[in-house]
């Protein structure tokens, strides 16, 4: 085993990373793209502009149009990423939606739509990546996008709270599963991002203002903050992490 310098270098890696159009998703397939990695991202809108940026990087970089909330439809979305690419060995499990209502009038809808997103789809998509990392017989990182309401209750969010809670179980779960067979499954839980996901939240001015007084390092967090934790749990440097999460928070959970 080489005990040398850790290597954050993801040359010579293929990543996948779901919601990779805007957002938080968009940032790392761009730091995964700078620290060299090939990148795919998935998303139901245009990634061109993410493509465009990985491209820039001096990287591959293809777009997969899917709707993750359909059965099915990460195993396609990862057919396809096989066939533009080749067989990823980082999986990046981003996409993600909240809807907001007092739990009283919460739809079962809305339940069902949030679970499809940020559970069954995380589900899917890491037992097919990691069925094809076993038989390619090349090593795998499955990265996980938690939340601080992994570990809060939340208010007028509760199928969020639960998706979220169940992606710290999952995470165990799989690391458990995979780390005898090369494959690292790890967490990271962003704190407050301003992102399309967090925008009603700010433009609340009191609730903006509260959330900000609770934040030890006094700002909401840029995407490109969580792009350092995601390019050391993709990478060799990480290879001994296994089912942790990371928050990414600005301090929030230390309060
Ligand atoms: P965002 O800007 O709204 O981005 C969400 C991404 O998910 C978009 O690329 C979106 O693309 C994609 N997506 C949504 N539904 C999809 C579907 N059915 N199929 C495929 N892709 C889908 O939100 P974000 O803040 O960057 O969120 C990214 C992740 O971080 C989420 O899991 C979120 O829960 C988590 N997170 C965010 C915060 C925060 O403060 N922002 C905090 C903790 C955790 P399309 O709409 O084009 O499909």
């Amino acid at each position: 085993m080489d005990h040398g310098t850790p290597s954050f270098n993801l040359a010579d890696e293929v990543a996948v990373v779901t919601g990779g159009s805007q957002g938080i998703g968009a940032a790392i397939a761009i730091g995964l793209a700078k620290a060299g990695a090939d990148v795919a991202v998935v998303a139901r809108g245009s990634c061109e502009s993410t493509v465009a940026s990985i491209v820039a990087a001096g990287r591959l970089g293809v777009a997969v149009n899917a709707d993750l909330s359909r059965p099915g439809a990460g195993e396609s979305a990862l057919e396809q990423v096989e066939q533009l690419l080749r067989i990823p060995s980082i999986l990046i499990n981003n996409a993600g939606i909240i809807r907001r209502a007092a739990f009283t009038d919460y739809s079962r809808q809305d339940w069902d739509d949030v679970m499809a997103v940020n559970l069954d789809a995380v589900f899917e998509l890491s037992q097919v990546f990691a069925r094809d990392c076993i038989a390619a017989g090349h090593r795998g990182r499955i990265v996980n996008i938690a939340s601080l309401l992994s570990f809060q209750g939340g208010i007028r969010v509760v199928a969020y709270t639960a998706a979220k809670s169940a992606i710290l179980g999952i995470t165990r779960a799989l690391a458990n599963e995979l780390a005898p067979q090369g494959i690292n499954v790890n967490a990271i839980a962003p704190g407050y991002i301003a992102t399309s996901n967090t925008a009603p939240l700010r433009a609340d001015f009191a609730r903006n203002a509260a959330i900000l007084d609770r934040i030890p390092a006094g700002r909401w967090g840029e995407p490109e903050d969580l792009v350092g934790a995601a390019v050391f749990l993709s990478s060799s440097a990480a290879s001994y992490v296994h089912g942790a999460v990371l928050p990414v928070d600005g301090g929030w959970l230390a309060r």
